[in-house]
């Protein structure tokens, strides 16, 4: 099932020409960088978010603010929603009722990390008014989102997917189809468990080796040519100074949140209590994230998950 997109098919095809009439709400560390993307693939954006500086960006660059949300979506051919949590996204739908606001004839494309049962809660809703609606979460990190070079995986029905895709592929480079609604939060959550484990692993793998006197730059370049290879050691590395751009250099700052890992690692763990699936290795990350973020780093990004290991990274 799973469908990748990864290049143009139809170069001359008039429907990518036009220029599509779109609501983004929601934008954050990810939803503003994405947004950027649209706007610069020349489609018309009309854009909110609580935060008036993160509108005021998007302004710059040239979309449209608009009040609420609800005047966001008024005129909106497709509607996209990149926002933290379930609670977010489920208050903002259905208890706000955007779904009131938008026309029937709208695309929803819903690419937060949420539970595949808020996904198809919402989704169901949004099939009762007539609405298409497809969840799209994305891999890739920040990184991913300005670079335009995004993994989406959506679930939902074929249909909608297809009229997703030309869309995405304006801030994506893989496009998956996981299966019908909610299977591409499935697939997300699967995903993001193993990124915290690999995380953690990593910063685990990185002190060892310097508390034994290595460089952590020369460690990580030998990782990264070894059988420990992975994400982190590649594009993330969690030790300050070894990647410029990664957030370990700047602080932590930005990047993915601790705390939006620990959502990530409690969904994992409720759709594991659902089947009885055993996750032992997704339960320590979670408790590990969990230590972290109530020590006070929540809102750093997840890769200073290096700190539990070391009180003092060297730089
Ligand atoms: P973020 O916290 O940086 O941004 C969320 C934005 O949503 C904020 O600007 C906030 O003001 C806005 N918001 C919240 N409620 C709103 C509402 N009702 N109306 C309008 N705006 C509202 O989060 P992020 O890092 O951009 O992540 C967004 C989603 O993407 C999360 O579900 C996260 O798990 C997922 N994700 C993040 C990354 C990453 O690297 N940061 C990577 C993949 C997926």
């Amino acid at each position: 099932m799973a469908v990748s997109e990864q290049h143009d098919a139809y170069p001359c095809s008039p429907r990518r020409q036009t220029m599509t009439r779109i609501a983004f709400i929601g934008l954050g560390n990810m939803g503003a960088p994405m947004a950027h993307n649209l706007v610069k693939a020349g489609h018309d954006l009309t854009v909110y978010d609580l935060s008036a500086s993160a509108v005021a960006q998007l302004t710059q660059a040239g979309a449209s603010a608009a009040a609420d949300a609800a005047s966001a979506v008024a005129n909106a051919e497709v509607v996209i929603t990149m926002l933290p949590a379930s609670l977010h996204v489920e208050r903002l739908y259905l208890e706000d009722d955007l779904l009131g606001r938008v026309a029937p004839s709208a695309l929803v494309i819903d690419c937060s990390t949420i539970s595949p049962e808020s996904a198809r809660k919402v989704a169901e809703a949004a099939q009762g008014r007539g609405i298409a609606m497809i969840d799209a979460p994305v891999s890739g990190g920040t990184g991913g989102a300005a670079a335009g070079t995004l993994t989406f995986i959506m679930g939902g029905d074929e249909a909608n997917v297809a009229r997703a895709r030309p869309i995405l592929e304006k801030m994506g480079k893989n496009l998956f189809h996981a299966g019908g609604a909610g299977a591409g939060q499935v697939a997300k959550i699967c995903n993001n468990m193993l990124l915290g484990i690999l995380m953690a692993g990593t910063s685990e793998a990185l002190a060892l080796g310097v508390a034994n006197g290595l460089d952590p730059a020369v460690l990580s370049e030998i990782v990264a040519k070894s059988s420990g290879r992975n994400w982190a050691t590649e594009l993330y590395n969690p030790w300050p100074g070894v990647m410029p751009q990664a957030p370990a250099s700047k602080g932590y700052a930005g990047g993915f949140g601790v705390d939006l890992m620990l959502k990530d690692l409690g969904l994992a763990a409720e759709s594991a209590m659902t089947t009885r699936s055993a996750v032992p290795l997704g339960e320590l990350a979670r408790n590990l994230f969990a230590m972290h973020s109530a020590g006070g780093s929540g809102k750093l990004d997840f890769s200073s998950i290096l700190q539990l290991y070391t009180r003092a990274p060297q730089k």
